[in-house]
């Protein structure tokens, strides 16, 4: 049994977290491969690392003062380094990388130092070995990770050295020069390393007790999910909810690693598992598994009577769409007529392109729109086992008087799409969660 863990910043922003993340490693003998974010926020109005060396960065290329800043930098780093007792002689790594600060140095670089330096006093505090992940996680020339190779890199050095810490969110460019991914990337670090080396699983630790059922700015302290699937979570997250960084959940889905979410403040709390399918899942309880929504869509109704004896009539109508470089969320339609669901923010600028081009081409009777809506999904993959279930979901929100714009199945159930007006949103979230639990 071999473990991947992967700490967010807010569980490494000093000394004191450093302790907690040894506990946690210490507790299980399989947690073998450590990736670290950068020192984050210590309480709230803190700045976190990497917003500091992206200040850094600006200041140097401005020809701006940088020395307080980068003294501040140099100042988490220390204060880790003191609270931890290390030995490592940090002072001559912080002057080697003062060393390559000029003008022409990449953000990438300097931001990547982050993780870079955490790593290394994290690695020496564990007692594992540090692996810079300039030296195994590779870019090719198109900008995009060399699974392959970089795989290949991994396991080779897992091969020799079974306990390693590296820094997450950065690798390296076929020219040797340091690339980072997208802002919160250290969890892509984590899960390729995890794919890399076929760990058994792959632990995101954090600050959070887990994926929220609901989100907590609409419902106070919602419970957590103990469970979910990767397509449920896609669904949650394309709807809104904050979970894990985009590009995360690929290498690990890719080779069925299951992918725990945990926090570090409460190392005993259950945490969400994340999975491709649970076998042994109880039908009956719990059918929702989380909720998400977004507000801001516009609904466009288009309608002209025996519209369905005209054949193409709806492509012909995505086509203006797409040709104005619309994104469609949904579709749901009737006999004579047939709705377009949009972010308003997408048609803003060329309504009235729209609706003249829509009745150029498709001579309908009418068009209508419909602003101010929220979709809402309820994510579920027990929707479809359970009878009733859409029943329950459109009686409690008709006995709360919320009216419902719209409605849409997924075509594999484990969403219910509904629209409410912007309004009813947070009403609507809520008669759900109370429903869920
Ligand atoms: N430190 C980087 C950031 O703040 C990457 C990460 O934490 O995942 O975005």
């Amino acid at each position: 049994m071999i473990k991947v863990l992967k700490f967010g910043g807010s569980s490494l922003a000093s000394g004191e977290s450093f302790a907690k993340v040894k506990r946690i490693v210490e507790a299980d003998p399989s947690r073998a491969i450590v990736v670290v974010s950068a020192p984050g926020k210590r309480f709230g109005g803190d700045t976190k690392v990497t917003d500091l060396l992206y200040i850094l960065h600006a200041h140097i290329k401005y020809n701006a003062p940088y020395n307080d800043i980068f003294e501040k930098i140099k100042d988490r780093y220390r204060e880790i380094y003191a609270s931890c007792g290390l030995k490592q002689d940090l002072e001559t790594e912080l002057v080697n990388i003062e060393a390559n600060l000029n003008k022409k140095t990449s953000v990438d670089y300097i931001v990547s130092r982050g993780e870079y330096l955490n790593a290394r006093l994290m690695a020496e505090y564990l007692g594992y070995k540090f692996v810079d992940s300039a030296d195994w996680l590779v870019f090719g020339y198109n900008g995009k990770v060399n699974f392959e190779q970089t795989y290949e890199n991994l396991a080779s050095i897992v091969e020799e050295n079974s306990r390693i810490v590296i820094p997450g969110f950065y690798g390296v460019n076929p020219d040797g020069s340091i690339k980072t991914f997208s802002r919160g990337g250290s969890d892509i670090t984590g899960a390729i390393a995890a794919a890399a080396i076929d760990a058994d699983m792959y632990e995101n630790w954090t600050d959070v007790s887990g994926i929220m059922t609901v989100d907590p700015r609409i419902v106070a302290n919602p419970r957590p999910i103990d469970r979910v699937t990767f397509s449920e979570l896609r669904e949650l997250s394309y709807m809104g909810a904050e979970v894990l960084h985009e590009e995360t959940v690929f290498p690990v889905r890719s080779k069925n690693i299951p992918l725990y979410i945990k926090n570090t403040n409460d190392m005993n709390a259950p945490g969400t598992l994340i999975m491709e399918s649970f076998d042994d899942d109880d039908k009956g309880s719990n059918f929702i598994t989380g909720i998400s929504g977004k507000k801001n869509y516009s609904i466009i109704t288009i309608a002209k009577s025996r519209m369905n004896e005209e054949i193409g009539y709806i492509r012909r109508t995505l086509e203006v769409f797409e040709n104005l470089g619309i994104s469609i969320e949904h579709i749901p339609s009737s006999i004579d007529s047939f709705s377009i669901v949009v972010a308003s923010s997408a048609i803003e600028s060329c309504l009235h392109d729209l609706i003249s081009q829509i009745n150029e081409r498709l001579a309908p009777d009418s068009v209508q729109i419909v602003n101010e809506v929220s979709l809402i999904a309820i994510v579920g993959r027990k929707l479809a086992d359970n009878i009733g279930i859409a029943g329950r979901i459109f009686t409690a929100l008709g006995e709360n008087n919320i009216n419902i714009r719209m409605i849409e199945q997924g075509a594999d159930e484990i969403n219910i799409i509904i629209g409410v007006n912007d309004t009813d949103y947070a009403k609507a979230i809520k008669v759900l969660y109370a429903l869920s639990e």
